[in-house]
């Protein structure tokens, strides 16, 4: 006797619900250990973003369990990368954490900064200093040598420029930092403005 496809579709319907009857009222093991198991990505707090390496622009979903960091994977809805990360993407976790090569123990990376450091003129090492210091003394720099290298004029031509500083953005810059920092050089007359966007 011939099986038509109605009724294949009507007995594989019978074996799936006699299946999914027998796991959810029986004592299956293999349900129970599953159950038990931990899950990395529970009770987590998923927020997209973007690779902070390259111009690629790959889209990333960060997870966090209290604040902390859990995992970094790529986003699959994403249009540029669709869940792929090229292996510099991959590893974006070590940028925040690493596992100690003894204990096993997630740490911080020690090799991270997390303040800003300056090695004045003459010096041999590095000062650590606070981030509002690190602004004053970058904003009196720019404002001293923009003060005195300004040029408004060139033969009698108006130039209204400044050569003596220059600008050089990276990629981790997004499209809205590169502008501000694009108009910020413009407004003090920078010429030298460059951008490095490329893996
Ligand atoms: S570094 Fe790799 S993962 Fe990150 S944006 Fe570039 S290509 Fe994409």
């Amino acid at each position: 006797m011939g099986v038509t496809r109605r009724d294949f579709l009507r007995l594989s319907g019978a074996a799936f619900m006699t299946t999914a009857i027998y796991e959810l009222t029986a004592q299956s093991s293999a349900l129970a250990v599953e159950m038990d198991q931990e899950w990395k990505l529970v009770n987590v707090d998923e927020t997209s973003t973007i690779c902070c390496y390259c111009s690629g622009g790959c889209g990333t979903i960060v997870s966090a369990r209290d604040g902390e960091l859990v995992n970094i994977e790529g986003d699959v809805d994403h249009p540029i990368n669709r869940g792929g990360l090229c292996s510099k993407g991959s590893s974006q976790f070590g940028v925040n954490s690493v596992y100690d090569d003894k204990t096993g123990d997630r740490i911080i990376n020690p090799n991270r900064l997390q303040k800003p450091k300056v090695r004045r003129a003459g010096a041999t090492d590095w000062e650590e200093i606070s981030w509002e210091q690190a602004i004053d003394e970058i904003a009196a720099r720019i404002k001293k040598t923009r003060d005195e290298n300004y040029e408004a004029e060139l033969d009698g031509v108006t130039v209204n420029r400044c050569e003596a500083i220059a600008s050089f953005g990276a990629a981790a810059l997004d499209n809205e930092e590169a502008y501000i920092v694009q108009k910020l050089g413009r407004g003090l007359g920078l010429t030298y403005i460059e951008h490095q966007a490329r893996i």
